[in-house]
């Protein structure tokens, strides 16, 4: 006999009728003889009106109540689900998080899951019951045991994380798509189905706007080896299996927030190549890179910050053995860009660094948690060690640092984060597959940017800017430092942008604004027409022209990058609000994904 935890989401039990054929399809597995877990989210849009009533009371209603008019649209759909198989002849029993023993932080909003008891579960469980517990939803560890939830969408990980708690065969996340595909299918019509996915990758999509799956859900499925299948409820079709490697073994004790860090890695052989005041327009990034692919060089990190006036900054990382080659196309095309009316052509330079190192932390544990970036730039501020590039991903923070200090960074980050193990170098690039090399695109258009201008240059000033953000709460995406420098006042400055959801755009503001004494006077600037694009691919490590081919299809549609970012299984740009949905089109069709199999979206 088996144990699967099944979820189905909110269109999957949006009315009675629905909700009988879920019943009906639940009834089903349990008659193979398999125990079923069942998960399930309020019906419809149920939780998007709770949320419409709190606003028309309040503005800013406390998090609190609102986590106890949210938890109360799973409330309903579990007994009706329970109902409905009881009327199957199914015998069911539904439970509120509470009633299991989902247990969070105190955190209302955006609680972690710390621990789930198994015991009345696994008593229901072999009394030949279909268990259905309400998604999203827990209680407190504190004595007053209050009533939390996960955050938007956190069905996905009550139902990923009852499965390891519970050494389920099996997880299936039935929604209203026939599985993962490579894009949204309301954005992008022509989007296709795959069969299976990394969940390294996943993880990136689903932290990058895909919201198929909650990114959480993800993440535990990772850490735990759970089998995880994302597919359709009103179809039969097998849908997209998320591949997780096989992990160590660990306890569920403190299940979402043990060990946020579970490496530390670097690369020496790097060198850093950056072109400065180069003209803010459409093509500028797909001329050099384009440039770059044909030399067929491979390119690591990539950088563009915000732009200063009618210019930009971007700078890469390339290993040490193509340097003098990246340096060469470099300063080959530079002429062509500063013969631009737009550009100061008396600026434009390239300048190149072949003592850098960059050391990443690397962990999913530490999505949405903004105190790990912190605590990094923290830790190498204490080492008095400054920070000369910084690229984050959801699961991964990079910084470049002078190569002389790459061993004390490394001893001084194994120390902070307790990693005992040995430090890794990146991992070595896989072999090349041009089919595969981008499994996804994904767009976010609820991102926020801000940008803070003349930050002092030295250790310390990224670590205070976080740090405060940290202690708000607020979640840091991208982070963006830009390569020039000013002097002001006798003081070295730089830039630095990052990118934050768009409900803490104002929150972090506010932070900032209160805190320039402290950045000495730096100027913030809040921009919320913004929209994130970005392409992801395991395949695409090690692979040239990856990067060329997405700022190539960007300027054929005249789209304008203002800022970029990478790791090593991601690209990011962001692009005006305006052109989001084009821009991810328009990359989607770039890189092939496009197929002829109409998918089926429910309006
Ligand atoms: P549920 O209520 O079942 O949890 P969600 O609305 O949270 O469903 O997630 C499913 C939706 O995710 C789909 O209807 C689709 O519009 C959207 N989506 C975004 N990106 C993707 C993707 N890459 N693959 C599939 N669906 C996606
Ligand atoms: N009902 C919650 C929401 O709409 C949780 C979920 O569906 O996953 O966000
Ligand atoms: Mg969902």
């Amino acid at each position: 006999m088996s144990l699967v935890v099944q979820k189905y989401g909110g269109t999957s039990v949006g009315s009675v009728e629905r909700i009988q054929a879920v019943a009906q399809r639940v009834r089903k597995t349990a008659q193979t003889g398999d125990a079923v877990v069942v998960v399930v989210s309020a019906m419809g849009k149920t939780t998007d009106g709770l949320v419409q009533l709190a606003n028309a009371i309040s503005p800013n209603p406390c998090r609190r109540e609102m986590d106890m008019l949210l938890s109360t649209g799973e409330q309903v759909s579990i007994a009706l689900l329970s109902m409905a198989l009881q009327e199957l002849g199914q015998p069911a029993i539904s439970l509120t998080g509470a009633q299991v023993g989902i247990v969070t932080e105190a955190q209302h909003s955006r609680a972690r899951i710390l621990n789930i008891e198994t015991q009345r579960l696994e008593r229901h469980l072999k009394e030949g019951k279909v268990v259905v517990v309400a998604g999203f939803q827990g209680i407190s560890s504190t004595s007053d045991m209050e009533i939390t939830t996960l955050g938007r969408g956190g069905s996905d990980t009550s139902a990923v994380a009852l499965a390891a708690s519970l050494g389920a065969n099996r997880c299936e996340i039935y929604t209203d798509v026939p599985g993962i595909l490579t894009a949204d299918p309301r954005l992008v019509s022509d989007a296709q189905l795959m069969d299976e996915i990394t969940s390294d990758e996943m993880l990136e999509l689903a932290s990058l706007g895909a919201k198929v799956l909650h990114p959480r859900a993800v993440e535990i499925a990772r850490n735990y080896g759970v089998p995880l299948v994302v597919l359709s409820s009103w179809t039969d079709d097998p849908g997209t299996r998320v591949i997780s490697p096989l992990p160590q073994p660990r306890s569920t004790e403190g299940l979402e927030i043990a060990l946020p860090v579970s490496a530390i890695e670097y690369d020496t052989d790097q060198a850093k190549v950056a072109l400065l005041r180069v003209p803010d327009r459409p093509g500028v990034a797909a001329q050099l890179f384009g440039e770059i692919a044909v030399e067929d060089l491979d390119i690591d990190l990539i950088i563009q910050s915000i732009h200063e006036g009618n210019s930009n900054d971007i700078a890469f990382t390339v290993s040490k053995n193509i340097l003098k080659r990246a340096e060469a196309v470099s300063e080959a095309i530079a002429p062509a860009l500063r013969s631009q009316k737009t550009a100061h052509p008396e600026e434009a330079e390239v300048i190149v660094d072949r003592d850098i190192a960059k050391i990443s932390i690397t962990g999913a544990g530490m999505i949405g948690r903004p105190g790990i970036a912190a605590q990094m730039f923290a830790t190498l501020a204490a080492a008095d060690i400054n920070i000369e590039m910084i690229s984050t991903s959801e699961v991964k923070v990079s910084c470049v640092i002078a190569s002389q200090d790459s061993d004390r960074a490394i001893a001084s980050l194994c120390h902070t984060f307790q990693i005992n193990s040995s430090p890794v170098p990146t991992s070595p690039s896989p072999a090349r597959d041009t089919q595969s090399a981008v499994r996804g695109v994904a767009l976010d258009l609820n991102q926020a940017r801000l940008a803070i201008r003349y930050i002092p240059d030295r250790p310390g000033s990224a670590a205070k800017i976080f740090g405060l953000l940290a202690e708000q709460n607020i979640s840091v995406d991208m982070i963006i430092q830009s390569q020039r420098c000013r002097v002001i006042d006798g003081i070295t400055t730089r830039d630095l942008a990052f990118t934050v959801s768009q409900a803490d755009g104002e929150a972090a503001r506010k932070v900032l604004q209160q805190a320039a004494p402290v950045l000495e006077q730096a100027e913030i600037l809040l921009d919320t027409e913004i929209a994130k694009v970005s392409i992801v691919g395991a395949g695409m490590i090690g692979q040239p022209g990856i990067a060329a081919k997405m700022f190539a299809a960007l300027a054929q549609h005249k789209i304008n990058i203002q800022m970029i970012t990478t790791s090593e299984i991601k690209i990011s740009c962001v692009v005006d609000q305006d052109q989001g949905i084009i821009a991810l089109q328009t990359i989607h069709q770039a890189f092939g994904l496009a197929g002829s199999k109409q998918i089926k979206v429910p309006v």
